[in-house]
């Protein structure tokens, strides 16, 4: 047998997980759109059903909490991430979600970067809050700015490794060693960079979680969330995702599976891409800054370079001299790049953002260089 761990990240992103389907020696793992799974006989019934209720590995018996295509997934992912295992959820906020609450209750409190997707923070401000959860949000680029909010009863420090929409980069074995002194877990949220650029579990990370609706999956065509950690926080994950209903169909879990197996070579052309649009923009007289960790300017550019030896990812971001109504004026010259939220597809997507008077978002795909700069400078042409 290989052992599938001393794979590299395209190795693993293509062949791990994969078993043969044992009824039909299919090699692609079929979709089993099943809710249900019939027992041979009483001890079938006994041995399964308690084998499931423990949370022991493909021990089918609904699918809400285990389907063999889900499961796939799962093995999956936790070879990318080089760890002992993995959850599915229905999409990223359900990721999100499901790890937080898997470890926080009523009287807790955690820290939160004072960066992140708006979604998360809603849910942090509006929800937790309502059931008692404080947190406090800070900017984590400073290590000082956490280690300030620590008290008793802080259970987790949580981050996107690289934050949307301002690209803020983490140390996250810093703030690792820094939540794990104060007896806090640290849950990262790595979907701006995907797994094939990092794994914030060799770093300290105790639960890594992604969007997989965006690189993972990279297609544009199904919702996901994927979570990674010990079995032992995984059981917990899969208890709030299965009790508060956060379970995908097969037919997704499917087309993350399929999609997957390219993101080494999407994550690095769109990073290529990237540092090519990065570079060119911060040339552009129209243009005020760029926000991109390959470029030196980037605040912690340092750090970058000492984290991601695989790309700088596909997420940029630039403010134009003129703010919100020189932006829409660029954003309706395009041709190419798509005005739509979302981002890790294959092709590149834009999307404009009303704060900060105007930040232009890109998740560059995996198209042309030529065609995206062309795109780029008929946009700039228009102000
Ligand atoms: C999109 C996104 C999410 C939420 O993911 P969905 O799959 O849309 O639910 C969470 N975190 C980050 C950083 C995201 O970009």
């Amino acid at each position: 047998m290989h052992d599938e761990r001393q794979w590299g990240q395209a190795t693993k992103a293509i062949r791990a997980g994969l078993r043969v389907d044992p009824t039909t020696r299919a090699l692609n793992t079929p979709i089993y759109e099943t809710t249900t799974f019939a027992y041979e006989d009483m001890a079938s019934y006994e041995r399964i059903s308690a084998a499931a209720l423990a949370w022991q590995p493909d021990n089918f018996f609904y699918s809400r909490t285990q389907n063999p295509t889900t499961a796939a997934l799962e093995r999956k992912i936790a070879a990318l991430e080089g760890t002992e295992d993995a959850a599915i959820t229905a999409c990223g906020m359900g990721a999100v979600n499901m790890a937080l609450l898997s470890q926080l209750k009523t009287g807790d409190h955690f820290i939160a970067s004072d960066d992140m997707f708006v979604v998360s923070r809603l849910s942090l401000e509006d929800i937790y809050t309502r059931y008692g959860i404080e947190h406090d949000m800070v900017d984590m680029t400073d290590l000082d700015n956490i280690r300030a909010k620590f008290r008793p009863n802080t259970k987790v420090v949580y981050l996107e490794v690289l934050s949307n929409p301002h690209l803020k980069l983490m140390d996250v074995q810093a703030i690792a060693r820094l939540a794990h002194e104060h007896g806090a877990k640290l849950i990262v949220d790595n979907t701006f960079l995907s797994p094939c650029l990092l794994q914030p579990y060799a770093l300290g990370a105790d639960i890594v979680l992604h969007s997989a609706t965006k690189y993972i999956s990279g297609h544009g065509d199904a919702l996901c969330g994927v979570v990674s950690g010990s079995k032992e926080l995984m059981d917990r994950v899969r208890v709030m995702a299965d009790r508060l209903g956060s379970h995908i169909s097969a037919f997704d879990a499917w087309l993350v599976l399929r999609g997957v197996r390219t993101l080494s070579m999407r994550a690095h052309t769109a990073s290529e891409n990237a540092l090519a649009l990065a570079r060119y923009l911060e040339t552009c007289p129209q243009v005020e800054y760029v926000r991109y960790p390959g470029l030196e300017s980037h605040p912690q550019h340092a750090l970058a370079q000492e984290m991601l030896h695989q790309g700088f990812g596909g997420m940029l971001a630039f403010h134009l001299k003129g703010g919100y109504a020189e932006m829409g004026r660029f954003v309706d010259a395009l041709q190419l790049i798509s005005n739509a939220t979302s981002l890790g597809d294959v092709g590149s997507l834009l999307y404009p953002i009303h704060s900060d008077d105007g930040l232009v978002r890109i998740s560059v795909g995996c198209e042309s260089i030529d065609d995206l700069l062309a795109d780029i400078k008929r946009g700039l042409s228009a102000l």
